[in-house]
């Protein structure tokens, strides 16, 4: 099962992908976790990294795409993989598709969490109110900027990837364990024989 989670920064994706994960034995492969593995180890990756972060601008293509290249390779044998922040860009959502078909794999689900920008606002700034956040990018001002990154580079992808597969909408806005149970609903449906 390969599983691609769409939507704006702070509508859910890493809270449903951690609950899909203990479900169903799936990896998550959320690009913005290993980035911020890669700071808080000091990595060469993060120190290249870390303000590109820090500014809520994408980093390049081409690390991101060697990133993935190796955690596909890595999660050869997992039974599924949750992409959680990746593909963010055209050139992303391409090499994805190389990268499924080179390790004979393919997507097999598009989950889009719809939400609107001023609830995001709102629960950005719960995030960066709440003590234990570690996101430097958890603020108001950083969030515009990634909002504004996701409409101008993210959002192209969802209808590139209408021309080829049926993208499930769930609305965002209800609460996570309804969002969970559609989730849950599509994925059972999806692993039917
Ligand atoms: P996230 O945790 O997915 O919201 O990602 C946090 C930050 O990491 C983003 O604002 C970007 O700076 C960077 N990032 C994460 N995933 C990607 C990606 N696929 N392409 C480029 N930058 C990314």
């Amino acid at each position: 099962m390969n599983l691609i989670l769409l939507g704006p920064p702070g509508c859910g994706k890493g809270t449903q992908a951690t609950y899909i994960v203990e479900k169903y034995d799936y990896v998550q492969l959320s690009t913005g976790d290993m980035l911020r593995e890669a700071i808080k180890n000091n990595t060469p990756t993060g120190k290249i990294v870390k303000n590109v972060l820090a500014s809520g601008k994408l980093v390049d293509n081409e690390l991101i795409i060697q990133i993935m290249k190796e955690k596909i390779e890595e999660t050869a044998t997992s039974p599924g993989r949750i992409f959680d922040g990746f593909p963010r860009t055209l050139a992303q959502a391409e090499s994805l598709n190389a990268l499924l078909s080179q390790n004979n794999l393919s997507i097999n689900l598009l989950i889009e969490l719809v939400v609107d920008q001023e609830e995001l606002f709102e629960r950005i700034t719960k995030r960066a109110s709440e003590s234990d956040s570690v996101r430097d990018d958890d603020n108001a001002d950083v969030l515009r900027k990634r909002l504004d990154v996701y409409n101008k580079e993210t959002r192209p992808i969802i209808a590139f990837y209408e021309k080829d597969f049926f993208v499930n909408k769930i609305d965002g806005m209800q609460d996570i364990s309804t969002v969970n149970k559609l989730i849950d609903k599509l994925i059972e449906n999806n692993t039917k024989h």
